[in-house]
């Protein structure tokens, strides 16, 4: 199926006409003209408005998983310790990128069904291992769960870690995220998301202590973070500028910025409680245990026993809705409703959710 009539896909996200309108021209060179310069100066203090940060904000062309490889290989050498606290898909996933750099990696491992919830473990792991960085995924979107990245970021300044790297891809732009206050170091989002952007660029936020260690790290290839460091001031990028894609971005964070983002944050809590409501009463079952922190961008769903995934999957689109599946471990167990960015929509839910019902009980 080419288009979505009813996309509640968690990523790529239907795109807003007016986000897809900015790239429907031909703009002059990025490498030459001001106004790119300016364009992408916007940008990153919407984005800083977005994250809630002081610190730089690195915007790249490329998606989400740009921004997870850029910050590990522009910080990391073989040898040192990485603790990857992992509650899913992408938490572990991301101990096993550090592991491909030749990285010690310390796993903390928790169900995929829970949220990061035992502190004494992690803190015990700290000290022990000590290490350089810890890795966290802020929202895990296979799980629809959150973890509580305030509680890892005050154990990181306690122990003066060096670097907390958080993967918050699918939660920048539907859920408070406050690397400041969280004390995140490196935090990684991308364009598909609750951004509602086409999936043409990657952004992280990089703190003072990243800048010293990426300087130190003098990592050089495509997806170095240190020639962005200085590309504004000298108006040189390592590579030439997607003006579309950075438009593009612009005017996703000037939509949220403009309807606000605390009322940006609460049509998503509400949505997802809508959404958890509805699936209940229909006799499905929440994937995460009651424990765990419910996303408010992503609802995950057990299967119905009676029903294979196909047979769901195959249902829901007769009718024109399109739900997320799984991967790894998750596939055909666990799928998912990605009501994130313009897919936080009351009416939207409602629809699929009447259609979800009807194919449940059909
Ligand atoms: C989608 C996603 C990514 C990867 O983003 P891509 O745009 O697919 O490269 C990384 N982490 C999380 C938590 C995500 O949801």
């Amino acid at each position: 199926m080419e288009k979505y009539p009813i996309p509640m896909v968690p990523g790529p996200v239907s795109v807003p006409q007016e986000i897809l309108n900015v790239a429907a021209c031909n703009y002059g060179s990025a490498d030459l003209e001001k106004e790119y310069v300016d364009l992408y100066v916007s940008t990153q203090k919407a984005l800083q408005k977005i994250m809630r940060t002081k610190n730089q904000v690195v915007i790249q062309s490329g998606e989400g998983m740009l921004a997870l490889w850029s910050a590990l290989k522009s910080t990391l050498v073989p040898g040192d310790r990485v603790l990857a606290l992992s509650t899913g898909l992408f938490g572990y996933g991301i101990g096993t990128m550090a592991e491909t750099i030749g990285c010690e990696v310390r796993t903390v491992g928790f169900g995929f069904d829970e949220s990061i919830d035992d502190f004494e473990l992690v803190e015990k792991a700290i000290c022990e291992f000590s290490p350089k960085m810890i890795t966290m995924v802020q929202n895990e979107t296979p799980s629809g769960t959150v973890n509580p990245v305030d509680k890892i970021g005050a154990l990181k300044e306690k122990y003066g870690i060096p670097l907390l790297y958080v993967d918050a891809v699918s939660g920048i732009g539907g859920s408070d995220i406050k690397v400041d206050e969280w004390h995140v170091d490196l935090c990684l989002g991308g364009t598909q998301k609750c951004l509602s952007a086409p999936a043409s660029m990657s952004f992280l936020s990089v703190s003072d202590k990243a800048w010293e260690i990426i300087e130190e790290t003098g990592y050089v290839g495509y997806d170095a973070l240190q020639p962005f460091r200085f590309a504004v001031k000298q108006r040189y990028f390592p590579y030439t500028p997607y003006w579309q894609g950075t438009a593009q971005l612009h005017k996703a964070c000037e939509l949220i910025l403009k309807e606000g983002l605390a009322k940006v944050v609460a049509r998503h809590i509400k949505v997802a409680e809508y959404c958890r409501e509805r699936s209940l009463g229909m006799g499905l079952e929440l994937f995460p245990q009651p424990g765990a922190i419910l996303s408010p961008t992503v609802t995950a769903l057990c299967v119905p026993a009676k029903m294979s995934w196909k047979k769901l999957d195959e249902s829901l689109r007769m009718r024109g809705v399109v739900v997320g599946g799984n991967y790894g471990c998750l596939a055909g167990k666990v799928f998912r409703i990605g009501h994130m960015g313009s897919q936080a929509d009351m009416a939207l839910v409602k629809e699929a959710m009447d259609i979800l019902e009807s194919v449940v009980h059909g």
